[in-house]
């Protein structure tokens, strides 16, 4: 570990004494370091009992490097190991634990709910409550699993209980749902009597709350402490502020208080609101209990052309912001936009291929995302298929790990006997240690011999390694015997397995480890399989299953080692890979390099999005009774804003920005605001398809990279690439094989940009349309907005399209604009009177895989309505050719007698929503009701705008024919249509991209001065 002298900025920390200190610690300032050697100097120095500091930190991996450090330091100053009967570093539910504990035996084993158990508990749970808004399949998926857990931990932490969501629910199906299920879970949570960590911190605090508990007498008997330290109390909610404000008594506003709390945080860092953090907790502290302010400014972590761009962030409090020690250290922010994000992902992997020739190891390099995926999966793919080591997950390792390996073979063994390959896995594992050609010649041997039992064929031609033979299977028996009992679990055979091979050798001999060996978490992995086990069986036996069959758990153990930490968890820092995580996950890390994707307006901030299970009305509900519940938009952004100051603020010596220009439907995306700050000469673009050379421009010095060559594989293709392509394949070759930019791109979309850009500002703001009351009032204001919107929007268009803004062709424009919202107003107050709605998202990334073809796309909206299914919308700013459901059903006959489609498709052919379906099913976990187009020009000559509903129903409705199509419709043109159209260009196999028949195809193509014309090139 680097050694320091302290600044005077951290001896002021060190030595303050006689008040509670609020100390503004930035980024890389050294935190743990200085809160060490407080500890040693309160002890050394003052004389104070080590058992009567309190230090709380928030995470068992933070407790144990507190806790190492200050025995460090203390050995340091006093020469001596440290001698004390307890030490209270601790975790602010280890420490509840410990208050619950009182005086009576210590350490007692808490039944607590662990991830495992609480997954187990879910199942169980989830499939006997009746639930009205949520489908069979919705509820079986693992996200909803995931996302109501959340849910009910956030309502737990505001202190709601599942009467309180009841009452808040009233006709509210979504809720009353969560209430049932919160209230099974509770129920079955305490009849198994399981804790969860909010449980300990509640439990706690109504024990202090009695004068009698075993908690208060303990407290009171030993004087309680008399310093508390607390780490990252940004991270704090506000029943863990209750403990401090109990655990300071009454002197908390006066001077000389006991104990004398120092509170080490950084409000600018704050980014768990989503976990119940509350960093308002900080201008609680500052106003009611009588701090001294302190603050460490000195970043001896990020170079100073780092923490310029980092610092420049808005909305950041002056108090924490840091400046590097050396001002002189090289380092640098580049900024680098590629035209799509496929291209972008191809970036970054190149980027970190060029790094890593430069020397850089791989896990000093860390990509940050603000949306994990499916970018973290493409990102993984591709440095996978490079070759290039990664961590990704928090299990990242777990089961690759030689302990972990030779555990699940020995298990696998135990119940295959004559199994070859298991056999060879388990003797040539490492830690076990036969040689891998003595196992192979035995094997080899006994088939030669047509013998099939593995032990005869073993005790033919004994393998030879780290033990003998005959030593390895007297130890086998003994496992033998533990799988073939007649109550055999999972728990006791790991136990044995462990044990009777002597799986953590290493440690106990201090020989030279084996290959994947780590000394710090193998040893880990083996509790944490242990421990999965247990709870596997605990539970099992609690709800009266049973034992667990070993090769049952076995079968379960990828599932567990999903669970055994949450995604916003860091990957372990053992592992030697390039770390793929997301930005929550690297708070508290740092790297050489730092890649941060994704800096585009609406991920990074990242544009509000309707809640996964509830709806706004609920929202607003449950705020109006536990204000801190939901966000406010201005905390939600406050919170973007941290998020990008703590990607930044990770790295030692250079970041390097990212950006796609268009998304994979070729619509346009703004820079993040946020990227704005990094210098001109710092952003540079990867023009075209292929990726030029392209180099860092601060002091990186960075080598140039050689340039990608244009790969045709079309792995995956946009809704409207489908579209493009029935229509004519020929204008789908130019426009998304070769790129090659069309005739009248620029003014053509200018209004659809316009358009766009503008309805999604606007449903930024207005979001539920549901209502019948005044609707001449709301339509006058919505109509003012959308007027002001579309100003804005013309005249950023303008500048970015280098029109000038009062030109004719933009005042042209900007006329239609106008016509078209109110138009478009007039539609929102007839559906928000007939058929109310609530806008979930604009401009929404939706991915599908149908028959294993993936589709990306962008949905302009998605709303929720009334009855809880989902509505997809689609602005069209031309007019109406066709209607889809007829156009469906006419493909679809001439597919189905044996006709060509594409280049022949039916006016009104346009796929993209349907193919949106699945992505939206999936992300909002609610089934597709409704899909529109919204044709702004109408139909024939000026009549306003129309409409193109298409309801997506079982069965087939009577009357209007182009109102509906059938689920089983919208299956076939998804398979037929879409992945017909996949298949035929799939890795480029397509050469002869057949031009269109019909002449009037052309019409609008922006390539008829490149065409040879349509009816020229067949199929
Ligand atoms: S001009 Fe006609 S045939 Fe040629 S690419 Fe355009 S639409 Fe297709």
């Amino acid at each position: 570990m680097q050694r320091f002298e302290p600044t005077s900025e951290q001896l002021a920390v060190i030595r303050h004494r006689g008040s509670h200190a609020l100390v503004f610690a930035g980024p890389g300032t050294g935190k743990t370091e200085t809160l060490a050697r407080r500890f040693a100097a309160l002890v050394v120095d003052d004389g104070v009992d080590p058992g009567d500091i309190l230090v709380l930190t928030f995470s068992r991996r933070a407790a144990a490097q507190m806790l190492e450090r200050i025995v460090q330091r203390l050995r340091e100053r006093t020469g001596e190991e440290l001698a004390v009967s307890e030490l209270f570093v601790r975790t602010f539910h280890s420490f509840c634990a410990r208050l619950l504990d009182g005086d009576g035996p210590r350490f007692r084993e808490r039944n607590l709910l662990t991830p495992i158990k609480e997954r187990l508990l879910w199942k169980r749970v989830a499939g006997r409550v009746p639930l009205r808004s949520f489908d069979a399949e919705v509820r079986e998926s693992p996200a909803f699993a995931s996302d109501a857990l959340n849910l009910i931990a956030q309502l737990k932490g505001q202190g709601l209980t599942p009467s309180d969501v009841e009452s808040i629910a009233r006709r509210d199906g979504r809720l009353i749902d969560i209430a049932a299920l919160y209230r099974e879970l509770d129920a079955e949570r305490t009849r198994l009597g399981l804790s969860d960590f909010r449980d300990l911190v509640k439990d706690a605090l109504d024990a202090l709350a009695l004068p009698d508990s075993p908690a208060s007498a303990w407290l009171r008997a030993r004087g309680g402490f008399r310093h508390i330290l607390v780490d990252e109390f940004q991270d704090s909610d506000a029943l863990q502020l209750r403990l401090l404000e109990i655990l300071a008594g009454p002197t908390r506003d006066q001077r000389s208080p006991v104990p004398e709390i120092c509170f080490v945080g950084d409000f600018n860092q704050s980014i768990y609101r989503f976990r119940g953090a509350t960093p308002s907790n900080i201008e609680t502290v500052r106003a009611t209990f009588a701090c001294e302010e302190l603050k460490l400014s000195l970043n001896r972590r990020s170079a100073q052309a780092i923490l310029d761009v980092a610092n420049a962030t808005p909305g950041l409090k002056p108090e924490s912001l840091t400046r590097a020690e050396d001002e002189s250290r090289p380092g640098s922010v580049t900024l680098l936009r590629a035209p799509m994000p496929d291209d972008e992902m191809t970036l970054v992997c190149d980027e970190i291929e060029r790094r890593m020739r430069a020397g850089t190891p791989p896990n000093e390099i860390a990509v940050l995302l603000r949306v994990s995926e499916p970018y973290q999966s493409l990102i993984v793919g591709q440095l996978d298929a490079r070759g290039i080591p990664v961590a990704a997950r928090p299990s990242a390792g777990f089961l690759e790990d030689p302990v972990i390996a030779a555990v699940l073979s020995a298990i696998r063994v135990s119940q295959h006997l004559d199994d070859f390959d298991q056999w060879t896995r388990l003797l040539t594992n490492p830690l076990i240690g036969f040689r891998a050609v003595t196992v192979r010649l035995a094997f080899d041997a006994a088939r030669r011999a047509h013998v099939k039992n593995a032990f005869v064929a073993l005790r033919n031609n004994p393998p030879a390694g780290r033990v003998t033979f005959e030593d390895f299977l007297r130890h086998w028996r003994a496992v033998e015997g533990a799988a073939r009992a007649k109550d055999a679990d999972a728990a006791t055979l790991v136990a044995t397995v462990a044990r009777e091979f002597d799986l953590l050798w290493p440690v106990r001999t201090g020989e030279m480890p084996p290959p994947g060996w780590d000394a710090r978490s193998s040893p880990a992995r083996l509790g944490s399989l242990v421990d999965a086990a247990r709870d596997m069986q605990m539970m099992s036996f609690a709800l009266r299953d049973g034992c667990i069959p070993p090769m049952q758990f076995v079968e379960s153990i990828e599932e567990i080692a999903g669970l055994l930490s949450d995604p916003t968890q860091t990957p372990p820092v053992d592992s030697a890979g390039v770390r793929v995580m997301s930005i929550h996950a690297a708070k508290g890390l740092e790297f050489d390099e730092v890649i941060v994707p994704q800096a585009v307006d609406g991920v990074l901030p990242q544009r509000a999005r309707g809640h996964a299970l509830l709806s706004a009305a609920s929202l607003r509900a449950l705020h109006a009774t536990a204000p801190t519940f939901v966000s406010s938009p201005e905390e939600a952004y406050q919170e973007e804003c941290s998020l990008w100051y703590v990607a930044l603020t990770r790295a030692r010596t250079n970041v390097l920005v990212t950006a796609a220009e268009a998304d994979a439907d070729d619509i346009e995306l703004p820079l993040s605001p946020f990227a704005h700050a990094i210098a001109q000469g710092a952003a540079e673009r990867i023009e075209g398809r292929a990726l030029r050379e392209h180099g860092a421009t601060s002091d990186g010095g960075f080598e140039k990279s050689t340039a990608t060559k244009i790969k045709h594989v079309l792995d995956h293709l946009s809704p409207t690439g489908v579209g493009t392509f029935l229509t004519c394949p020929r204008r789908f070759f130019y426009q998304e094989v070769l790129r090659l930019s069309s005739d009248s791109d620029e003014e053509g979309t200018l209004l659809g940009r316009l358009l766009h850009r503008s309805l999604a500002a606007f449903h930024a703001h207005e979001r539920v349309l549901d209502s019948t009351e005044d609707l001449e009032a709301r339509s006058h204001h919505w109509r003012a907005m959308l007027y002001r919107l579309v100003e804005a929007s013309a005249g950023d268009i303008a500048a970015e399209a280098g029109i000038a803004l009062d030109s004719g062709f933009m005042r042209y424009q900007l006329a239609i604009a106008r016509q078209y919202v109110a138009d478009y107003v007039r539609l929102l107050a007839r559906q928000s009177a007939s058929a109310p709605f609530e806008v979930l998202a604009c401009e929404q990334r939706l991915e599908a895989s149908i028959d294993g073809v993936r589709f990306t796309g962008q949905a302009d909206r998605i709303d929720r309505l009334a009855d809880g299914t989902l509505a997809i919308r689609d602005y069209k700013s031309g007019r109406i050719i066709g209607r889809l459901a007829l156009a469906v059903r006419q493909s679809l006959a001439k597919i189905w007698a044996g006709e060509q489609v594409a280049g022949d498709a039916p006016d009104g052919l346009n796929l993209q929503l349907l193919l949106y379906i699945p992505g939206a099913q999936r992300l909002y976990q609610a089934q597709v009701s409704l899909v529109e187009f919204i044709y702004f020009r109408g139909e024939g000559d000026g009549e306003g705008l129309v409409t193109d509903t298409i309801r997506i129903v079982d069965v087939p409705l009577a009357g209007d024919q182009n109102a509906f199509l059938t689920d089983a419709e919208v299956s076939a043109a998804q398979r037929e249509l879409a992945v017909g159209a996949a298949a035929a260009c799939a890795d480029g196999r397509l050469w002869e991209f057949a031009t269109a028949r019909d002449p009037s195809t052309c019409r609008f193509c922006g390539y008829t001065q490149t065409c040879p014309g349509p009816g020229n090139v067949a199929s």
